[in-house]
């Protein structure tokens, strides 16, 4: 880990009330927020945070969540979302208009993607995809309509790892706003901000719950001016997270290092075990030598998620790679990942990134906190079971 995330987690500066000593803070409900007088209801302002006004506008709770991801992100402000996407929806509504154009990856997470076909573009909003391995490629498409510019590092089912540094740099040279998904990084792997990212986004769904019980998102940032104009969307679209939810968070938090550490660790394993088998033709990993964006990996992280893909030969059937899936005990199939229970999806690469070069039946893994050599075990029957003696 780049510095000490785990310290800064495990001790936060919440203060519990006097006489009370608990290191959790307590959870509020509230839609109604009492004012002492008319003149104190007429004080409060939504923006500052020395006050409260309305429960949709945050509570206590929701207040301490806020500022323990700023930290973990080493951004100043944080607005929490119902969900990752809808604090990716939220960046968007927040910062674009009729005219603008948007920039996605060509690896873009796809209900990111979605939004852009069916929501901006009914705003008249426009969105091109760019190649995050290329960055001199990147910085041609720039123009004078290109308002923001989405990053995802790595993109969480091809695996590529950009060229963050130098389509940053790019952005900056264009004046255009960079937001990056950094729900693969958790504020863990590298320190988006200090790269001169602007606006760092997180599904807390994933890494931050840990559970695969809760939805919720957050959208940090440094500049105030920035942070104001979210939060004002924000408020116009009535966002707003429960506490019992924002209290499952603050509740994994502490232990968010150690479990990045260990999905890590057991994700590496189990991908080499899958490299070494004649039915993989490619695994796909950041941290591995010839995955796509490897060097950038290399050259901003030693940590990475628990996620990878690999890619069974084209010339085998789907059926096979369906049945090799289905096969599988210990993992299940389901979407999202960094939750206990390793999981499993198979993709259609033709639909899924029309026009890629990689070729073959992808299947992700996301791995969970199971010992790896029992998971290489369930692989090795699901792979005997599909694939017999053929090879
Ligand atoms: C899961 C995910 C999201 C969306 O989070 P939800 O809470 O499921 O809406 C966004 N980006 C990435 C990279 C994700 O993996």
């Amino acid at each position: 880990m780049q510095d000490d995330a785990a310290r800064q987690l495990i001790h936060h500066p919440y203060r519990a009330p006097a006489g009370f000593d608990a290191l959790q803070p307590p959870v509020h409900r509230a839609s109604t927020v009492l004012f002492e007088n008319v003149a104190a209801m007429r004080a409060r302002d939504w923006r500052r945070r020395d006050g409260y006004t309305y429960g949709l506008h945050g509570t206590p709770t929701t207040f301490v969540l806020e500022e323990r991801i700023a930290a973990l992100q080493g951004g100043r402000h944080c607005v929490l979302a119902p969900s990752g996407l809808a604090a990716i929806t939220l960046v968007g509504q927040a910062l674009l208009a009729p005219g603008d154009e948007v920039l996605l990856p060509s690896n873009v997470y796809g209900p990111s993607l979605e939004f852009a076909r069916h929501e901006l573009a009914r705003w008249g909003i426009r969105h091109r995809h760019y190649d995050p391995l290329d960055a001199a490629g990147f910085e041609a498409l720039l123009g004078e309509h290109s308002k923001l510019i989405w990053l995802e590092a790595a993109g969480s089912v091809t695996m590529e790892f950009p060229d963050l540094t130098g389509l940053v740099a790019a952005a900056r040279r264009h004046g255009v706003c960079t937001a990056l998904d950094d729900t693969w990084g958790a504020g863990l792997a590298f320190k988006a901000f200090d790269l001169g990212v602007e606006i760092v986004v997180q599904a807390l769904t994933k890494y931050p719950s840990g559970g695969g019980d809760v939805l919720m998102g957050s959208v940090t940032t440094r500049e105030d001016a920035l942070h104001e104009r979210i939060k004002r969307t924000h408020m116009h679209l009535g966002l707003g997270v429960a506490g019992n939810d924002a209290e499952l968070v603050l509740r994994s938090l502490p232990s968010l290092p150690l479990r990045y550490r260990a999905q890590d660790a057991a994700a590496r394993e189990v991908a080499r075990w899958l490299q070494a088998r004649p039915e993989v033709a490619r695994v796909l990993h950041p941290a591995f030598e010839g995955s796509p964006g490897h060097a950038y990996w290399r050259a901003l992280c030693t940590d990475a998620a628990g996620l990878f893909s690999v890619l069974f030969d084209e010339r085998c059937p789907a059926a096979q790679v369906d049945r090799f899936v289905d096969a599988l005990r210990l993992f299940r199939i389901g979407y999202s990942w960094a939750g206990a229970t390793s999981l499993v999806m198979p993709y259609e690469l033709s639909a899924l990134r029309p026009g890629t070069a990689l070729r073959g039946h992808l299947v992700r893994f996301a791995i969970g906190l199971e010992e790896p050599h029992t998971l290489c075990a369930d692989l090795a029957q699901a792979l005997a079971a599909a694939f017999g003696q053929e090879l």
